[in-house]
């Protein structure tokens, strides 16, 4: 049997079905490429057509989202839920509220969910959703009107045992309240498990804000420990400043590392002292403000709207703001300043040029899918605590949010070694360790 055309087949009609779809063909092409060795093992995946239904979502939601602001004037937007692949459990992914969301955007996003999810080991299958409405500037009661509009039409599809919606870019804990609220209203039910990323108190999980962030640090401390290294004394760049990047922060700084720069959409900020954390969050968090604020309180710190933060010399670098932010060039210019380890904090913020770069180099480089886990499996461990109505304590669930990203880890290099030829191929251990968990769920669950 022909792997390798069985593949560029899948590719092509992924291509042509899903026309215009750059992100999703991204994505898919990086899952595929890695897959030649787990079908030669695995000829019957060929044979039950695993990679061709793989590649179509179960099940593809597009509705339309009305909302009055505060004006009075009536607003339009498009609501999104593809619910991608439920072999290993309910769908499970975020929703992303940004004025970029598209059904191609939710598409790449649910399918690397469905990898991510079976790394965690937690019994998740893999969806996304969201809206291209743009919470920037609007007042809290227009973020109010328009997640009970958007819940309105969702709550049909959701339930704690069939999707399970949590947060991503744009969606928070206030978000994730207000969709609650009118889902809990609808369907007069207290189904705590139905959403994750809820508030502590009322059935959010400790650690789950904090989870990706702490994850992806995680995951960068085991790979620097594969080559004796940690993160003591370290310079790290962050980019992004929302709630990845300033956990990323926070955990690189308790590790002894120094994080010097982060970034917004409108610029970069470097603070060659590290960080101030508390004024990060009082910026970002409270006040909900742009970055530029932190170095107007703050005058040792710079503001840039010229350039990267991957224009700096650093030792680790920490993808965190969104897809395809990390090119070649910022691929090249981190190498030429001696980057030792890259893990991605958002999904798929490197493009494939740039983890080619880092490929070459002989650079660490941690795969969205494995390095970011840590919130999804968080929000895995929200579930089972909503499910037996137990709440842990933050030390708990934060030592077995470790724990998994230990196991991630541990999983990719041994897949890595035995599928090819370097346990340092962390893309390949990656996709080839989810691909096979699903693959075998589906295989024995029949053609459905
Ligand atoms: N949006 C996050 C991710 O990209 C978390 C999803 C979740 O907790 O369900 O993995």
């Amino acid at each position: 049997m022909n792997v390798s055309a069985h593949i560029e087949a899948v590719y092509a009609e992924v291509q042509r079905r899903n026309p215009g779809e750059a992100e999703f063909h991204q994505a898919a092409a990086e899952v595929l490429e890695s897959l030649a060795p787990a079908l030669e093992q695995h000829p019957e995946y060929v044979e039950s057509g695993i990679l061709e239904r793989l590649c179509e979502p179960e099940r593809q939601l597009m509705f339309r989202v009305p909302w009055v602001d505060d004006q009075g004037a009536v607003r339009v937007n498009r609501g999104f839920r593809v619910e991608f692949n439920s072999a290993l459990g309910p769908y499970k992914g975020g929703l992303r509220f940004h004025p970029s969301v598209n059904l191609g955007i939710v598409k790449f996003l649910g399918f690397e969910q469905i990898f991510k999810n079976a790394l965690t080991g937690m019994g998740i299958g893999g969806g996304k959703g969201g809206s291209d409405f743009d919470p920037k500037g609007r007042s809290d009661a227009e973020i109010m009107r328009f997640c009970q509009s958007f819940m309105t039409e969702l709550y049909r599809h959701l339930g704690e045992h069939t999707d399970v919606p949590a947060g991503d870019i744009g969606v928070g804990g206030r978000e994730i309240g207000y969709l609650f609220g009118q889902y809990k209203r609808i369907t007069n039910r207290y189904e705590s498990g139905v959403l994750t990323g809820k508030p502590v108190g009322w059935g959010g999980s400790h650690a789950r804000t904090e989870a990706t962030g702490y994850g992806a640090v995680y995951f960068a401390q085991e790979m620097l420990a594969t080559r004796g290294e940690d993160f003591d004394g370290r310079r790290v760049v962050v980019s992004g400043s929302g709630n990845v990047a300033v956990y990323a922060v926070e955990k690189v700084h308790a590790l002894g590392g120094r994080v010097v720069a982060c970034s917004d959409s409108t610029g970069y900020l470097v603070d060659e002292d590290g960080i101030d954390l508390e004024l990060l969050k009082e910026v970002k968090e409270v006040r909900r403000a742009r970055l530029s604020a932190y170095a107007e309180a703050r005058p040792t710190a710079r503001f840039s709207t010229r350039g990267t933060v991957y224009d700096l010399a650093c030792d680790v670098a920490l993808p965190c703001a969104t897809q395809n932010e990390l090119g070649r060039e910022d691929a090249v210019a981190l190498v030429k300043n001696g980057v030792r380890a890259v893990a991605e904090g958002a999904n798929m913020p490197c493009t494939p040029e740039a983890v080619e770069v880092f490929r070459e180099a002989g650079v660490l480089f941690g795969p969205g899918k494995a390095a970011n886990a840590g919130g999804v499996a968080t929000s895995g461990l929200e579930m089972r605590q909503n499910a037996a109505r137990d709440t842990w304590s933050f030390e708990e669930t934060e030592s077995r949010l470790a724990q998994v990203m230990r196991d991630v880890h541990t999983e990719c290099r041994a897949t890595a070694e035995a599928y090819g030829t370097d346990a340092d191929d962390y893309v390949l251990g990656a996709n080839v360790a989810g691909f096979l968990k699903v693959a075998e769920a589906m295989q024995a669950q029949g053609v459905i």
